[in-house]
């Protein structure tokens, strides 16, 4: 179904390395939204944010797949083929709009 990426089986179970944008932490910096790397959990912020360390993080290790790390957002993003798709809903969910 996803067959628009191919890069799929680059996603890992990964854990978030922050609750923030980890380099935007470190700075003291502020950020506009959070993207999470589908292989190895590093939070970024997106290009909204004036730092855009989640497309800094891709252009440094090639992990092509990033995932919304936005409460209630599902869609993952692969910036080599450039499309975003909807993950399936989360487990449990209630068909809740976000
Ligand atoms: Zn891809
Ligand atoms: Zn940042
Ligand atoms: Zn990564």
């Amino acid at each position: 179904m996803n067959s628009i990426c191919s890069h799929l089986d680059q996603i890992r179970e990964v854990t978030p390395s922050a609750q923030g944008c980890e380099e935007c932490l470190q700075t003291g910096d502020t950020w506009v939204h959070l993207r999470l790397c589908r292989s190895c959990g590093h939070v970024g912020c997106c290009d909204s944010s004036k730092n855009k360390h989640a497309t800094k993080h891709f252009n440094t290790t090639r992990h092509p797949i990033i995932k919304s790390f936005e409460p209630g957002e599902n869609w993952s993003y692969c910036y080599i083929d450039q499309v975003d798709w909807e993950d399936r809903p989360a487990r449990g969910g209630a068909g809740g709009r976000v």
